[in-house]
């Protein structure tokens, strides 16, 4: 039997199930898994190479998204977040970004999960170094030429996030005139009819609203502070030119070989072999 998917945060995906799903506080109860007690056991382990498969990066490339949109959910209340999420981005950002770029709605698996690490300095530094095009510009494309938005209005929230983030991070100016006037009337929208601060701020941030621009180049600056800020604490020394980069993450740099001895101890945690 095929359904829509009912889970509370979603109305756009199907997948094949016998019986509803429960899901309470954002996790859902196992009972209606027709898979084994290991399958159980797996979607409760969120790891960088799970998240990958149910993006469709890996496996049998089949993206899932009620086990990427739980296992999200999970990751939100694990202290670990980041640590899983630097992991993931050092060995699949690449793949992610490409899975993105081929997607042609505005609200995507691959969306969802680079939302969920756009804040992380692997994400920024892609951002500078190897993007081939602008992801800013092609998020506000999607959305200004959607002919019609999210049924379930998380998810527009989560897109205008997204965007939010990435106008931060890429400037207002990546976004095309055209696209800009066209997106504007349906943030206005969104942002009367459902009062949620992540489509105010997209919206301010497009009008450029002063305040707005203030606040997204501080969020930009902290995304990007590792990249260009000895990242021993209290050093404080930046510029590109004369720093050490972690040769591992290349995420972190440093002034001097004794700043990077010391700083080892907490940069561990999130420090992964980059494959970019
Ligand atoms: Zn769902
Ligand atoms: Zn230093
Ligand atoms: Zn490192």
């Amino acid at each position: 039997m095929i359904a829509a998917c009912l889970c509370p945060h979603c109305t756009c995906c199907s997948w094949v199930r016998t019986d509803p799903p429960l899901r309470t506080s954002g996790i859902i109860t196992m009972s209606w898994m027709s898979g084994t007690q290991a399958g159980m056991q797996g979607l409760l382990n969120v790891t960088a190479d799970s998240l990958a498969e149910y993006c469709g990066l890996t496996g049998d490339h089949q993206a899932n998204s009620v086990f990427l949109e739980s296992q999200l959910g999970l990751l939100q209340r694990n202290p670990s977040q980041s640590v899983i999420n630097s992991e993931f981005c050092a060995k699949y950002l690449p793949a992610l970004v490409d899975a993105y770029d081929a997607q042609d709605a505005a609200f995507n698996i691959p969306m969802r999960m680079l939302n969920a690490v756009a804040y992380l300095p692997y994400f920024a530094r892609f951002l500078l170094t190897t993007a081939k095009t602008s992801i800013c510009k092609t998020q506000a494309h999607r959305m200004a030429t959607a002919s019609s938005a999210p049924a379930d209005p998380v998810h527009i929230v989560e897109m205008c996030q997204f965007l939010s983030t990435l106008l931060a991070l890429q400037g207002t100016n990546s976004v095309s005139e055209e696209d800009k006037q066209a997106l504007l009337p349906k943030l206005r929208e969104w942002n009367r009819k459902y009062q949620k601060q992540q489509i105010t701020r997209c919206l301010k941030q497009l009008e450029d609203d002063p305040e707005t621009t203030i606040l997204a180049g501080g969020l930009k600056q902290h995304c990007e502070s590792s990249l260009n800020e000895c990242g021993f604490d209290g050093c404080g020394k930046s510029g590109t030119s004369k720093l050490l980069q972690c040769s591992r993450c290349k995420t972190a740099v440093y002034c001097d070989r004794d700043h990077q001895k010391k700083s080892w101890p907490s940069h561990k945690a999130t420090c992964f072999p980059a494959v970019f």
